[in-house]
């Protein structure tokens, strides 16, 4: 599908962020159904990044949300789409993605199926150009009145050449409070040749008279095996080999998102001409640490060896590790031991050594201590981000992650004071009446003798 000569001139004049909203224009989409994906087709320097080339054209090509899409396809399968639907979740899960398939949709005079448009017929030709019955609206940079006025005072004419005119309206949600009550009237009661795709990431933020108004569809986050076994398809279809491991931390970065995985997939392919995308490239593009220093250190956090501890991470930082990447590592690890002492089994996709090193250190901790660790390290990203050294910052949160590690927890403090109790039971019985200070003081010397190598200051009571 060759993109036509008149597109090209309007993306390389309206630049970078125009393209992305002109994209009904596109006729681009790695499509997987479709075999070669354009970009294959492009001259090197003409490549498109990877988010607007492997944009789904289909549903069935769109990741993850499966309860949006299955709404939508019934509805589209019964011609009973809601005239206003309204979009809301993270950025990058394809909100605006999901608004112009919709579009496409619902304009396509002989769908796939009954749900997918077609690609041949006049209107999807039409679509495959610039069409003036799609439009869509910035809201973040049209917040005010003027712009909704233009869609209120042309609703009633009909589209040029579709079946419905189509506005697309992005970040919804930063309309202003004059702009959504232009907007209500037409909302609530629109032509039939009028549709609403709104798509906005704080849904909290629209007014509950336009909320009521719309079908809600909540989009989520993508699982990260849904993200890094896309990644790894995208990555064959461009002639690459990405490691799984690779493809896995790029997930774990992309947080939920699919644009910021691919940007990321974007970079590494940019960095090598090398077929073969490693772990190591990626995780030292990601500024991330060798996996095997990070259990290295954590051993000896839980060793409770805090020179070899302070060493380890001076050589994690050396190696060009940045202080507030390696304390949200170290979370991270925390946070999936925590998991495999819940669940029993570390993430598959992890690679073998690091699932074995995650495996082993979780059996020494206990749940209490790596919630502890976790809040304690949790406190110490915040003073991190304050700190005028951020290193020193981490080499304090160092120590008191070791001191943590051996400090006993209020309930095993409470049991073993039972039981030595329960044992010197006789002697006590022989003399009850003790004043105070014999009592703390005998206190003081159990949790000495439990605990010999606990400082414990002992304080008078008057
Ligand atoms: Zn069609």
């Amino acid at each position: 599908m060759p993109e036509s000569p008149q597109e090209e001139t309007i993306e390389s004049a309206l630049g970078e962020s125009a393209q992305d909203k002109s994209t009904l224009g596109e006729s681009t989409a790695g499509a997987s159904s479709q075999g070669l994906s354009e970009q294959q087709t492009r001259p090197a320097s003409d490549r498109l990044v990877l988010a607007r080339a492997y944009r789904p054209l289909c549903f069935t090509d769109l990741l993850g949300q499966d309860h949006a899409r299955r709404v939508i396809e019934n509805a589209l399968r019964n011609n009973r789409l809601h005239h206003a639907i309204l979009l809301s979740g993270p950025r990058g899960v394809g909100k605006t993605t999901l608004a112009r398939l919709i579009s496409r949709a619902i304009n396509c005079k002989s769908r796939k199926s009954g749900i997918d448009p077609c690609g041949t017929c006049s209107s999807c030709e039409a679509m495959s150009g610039e069409s003036l019955d799609i439009v869509e609206i910035d809201a973040a940079s049209h917040t005010g009145v003027d712009g909704v006025r233009d869609i209120v005072d042309g609703a009633g004419y009909r589209p040029i050449v579709l079946r419905y005119r189509v506005y697309i309206i992005d970040e919804v949600h930063m309309l202003s409070r004059s702009a959504f009550n232009a907007l209500l009237k037409t909302l609530e009661e629109p032509p039939p040749h009028l549709r609403f795709l709104f798509a906005t990431t704080e849904p909290d933020k629209v007014p509950l008279t336009v909320l009521s108004r719309c079908l809600r569809l909540e989009l989520r986050r993508l699982d990260n095996a849904t993200l890094a076994s896309h990644y790894l398809d995208v990555s064959q279809r461009e002639g690459r080999v990405l490691e799984e491991a690779a493809a896995m931390v790029i997930a774990q970065a992309a947080e939920g998102s699919v644009r910021d995985g691919l940007s990321l997939l974007d970079c590494a392919f940019s960095e090598s001409d090398d077929k073969n995308i490693t772990l190591a490239q990626i995780r030292s593009m990601l500024l991330l640490s060798d996996g095997h220093a990070l259990y290295d250190l954590l051993d000896s956090i839980v060793e409770e060896d805090l020179a070899l501890s302070l060493s380890r991470l001076d050589s994690l930082l050396d190696k060009g590790g940045q202080p507030e990447v390696l304390l949200r590592e170290i979370m991270e690890r925390l946070h999936r031991l925590s998991r495999f002492k819940v669940s029993g089994a570390i993430e598959k996709s992890l690679e073998p050594s690091d699932r074995e090193r995650g495996a082993l250190l979780s059996e020494r901790l206990s749940l209490a201590t790596l919630s502890r660790m976790w809040q304690i390290s949790l406190r110490g990203y915040e003073e991190l981000r304050l700190a005028p050294d951020p290193r020193a910052s981490l080499d304090m949160l160092v120590v008191r992650l070791v001191c943590a590690a051996g400090m006993p927890l209020p309930s095993e403090v409470l049991s073993r004071l039972s039981r030595d109790n329960a044992s010197s039971q006789p002697d006590d019985e022989r003399g009850e009446e003790q004043d105070t200070s014999t009592s703390a003081s005998s206190l003081s010397s159990k949790l000495r003798a439990t605990f010999p190598n606990a400082k414990i200051e002992e304080q008078k009571i008057d």
